[in-house]
């Protein structure tokens, strides 16, 4: 076990359910945090559901699963992490979103406390700074869905200290999750590669080069992937990808990440993927069927 025994998580969404799942399940107690009732209602319903489907396939028993509920409890004020050793921001890829959310929270924060970043995309340095304490600030990129996937990128901003990077390397660890360290350039590793690659996935569906079906199959068995990269696109949310699009466009000013004008307007219709119930493919029956 690290120093760290209490987690805040801001943002019940898909990471943020995710981030609270597994720290609870490590035995870490967490607060979690979002703007409704409704939005916490509904994250806490996604973590039930999966240490169901966990037990159901006897990787976990209920005992477990009622004890890792039990370490979750969730709230819609920043009072609450007035004893959390870190909180992990999970909420909306947005630095407007995220630099209000770190003026409510510094405040409550002891001054020891910790605060890290699930960012995707954006500045650690800048989010750092707009907090009070930018040398006890990092970035920590889990994937997606949290429970399932190995890796986490830590990534230090400029004013990071070697102690706060070492204690969530550690923490990371106790989750029996693969920390990797990535610097602090925007999208870091995985998005680095996995975004222009999706962008480029909607560049083809808007070309005309193939239809939604062909280009998943193409790349699930012509490159070997998993999913194909509209499945993913719709899987990681659409506004998510735009988002992180958007930032490496700006952040490395080369044409080559420009965001194909059919992903932003899919975001500017609301087709935000699974989420929404409708991106690339429509989620709304039995099977995901494709829109295109
Ligand atoms: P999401 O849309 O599923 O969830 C975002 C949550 O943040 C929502 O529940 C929303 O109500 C909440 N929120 C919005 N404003 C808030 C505020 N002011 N205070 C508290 N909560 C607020 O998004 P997500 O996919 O979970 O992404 C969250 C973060 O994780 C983003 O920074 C994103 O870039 C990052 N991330 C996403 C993925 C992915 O695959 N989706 C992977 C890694 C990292």
């Amino acid at each position: 076990m690290t120093a760290i025994q209490k987690i805040g998580v801001i943002g019940a969404g898909q990471m943020g359910n995710g981030i609270a799942h597994v720290c609870a399940a490590s035995g870490f107690d967490v607060v979690l945090l979002d703007i409704s009732d409704e939005a916490l209602k509904k994250g806490l319903g996604v973590i039930e559901k999966n240490l169901g489907r966990a037990v159901s396939k006897g990787k976990l028993t209920e005992a477990d699963k009622a004890a890792t509920l039990s370490r979750i409890k969730t709230t819609t004020a920043y009072a609450d992490f007035g004893d959390s050793d870190l909180v992990i921001e999970a909420a909306t890829e947005d630095e407007k979103v995220k630099r209000l959310i770190f003026q409510q929270l510094c405040p409550v924060l002891k001054p020891e406390a910790h605060i890290a970043s699930n960012t995707s995309s954006l500045s650690i340095t800048r989010l750092g700074a707009a907090t009070d304490r930018p040398a006890k600030f990092m970035g920590m990129h889990f994937m997606n869905p949290v429970p399932v996937m190995q890796l986490v990128e830590l990534i230090r901003g400029i004013a990071t200290s070697e102690e706060t990077f070492s204690l969530v390397r550690d923490m990371t660890l106790t989750l029996k999750k693969q920390p990797v360290s990535a610097e602090d350039f925007p999208a870091f590793i995985v998005n680095r590669i996995l975004l222009p690659m999706i962008n480029e996935a909607v560049y083809t569906l808007y070309e005309g080069v193939g239809s939604v079906t062909c280009i998943d199959t193409a790349m699930k068995l012509g490159a070997n992937h998993p999913m194909g990269p509209l499945e993913l696109a719709d899987f990681i949310g659409l506004d998510v990808c735009l988002a992180v699009m958007q930032v490496l466009h700006e952040g490395l000013a080369d044409s080559k990440y420009r965001p194909c004008p059919l992903l932003v307007k899919y975001v500017e219709a609301g087709w935000l993927g699974r989420k929404t119930g409708r991106g690339f493919y429509d989620y709304t029956g039995e099977t995901p069927v494709p829109t295109r």
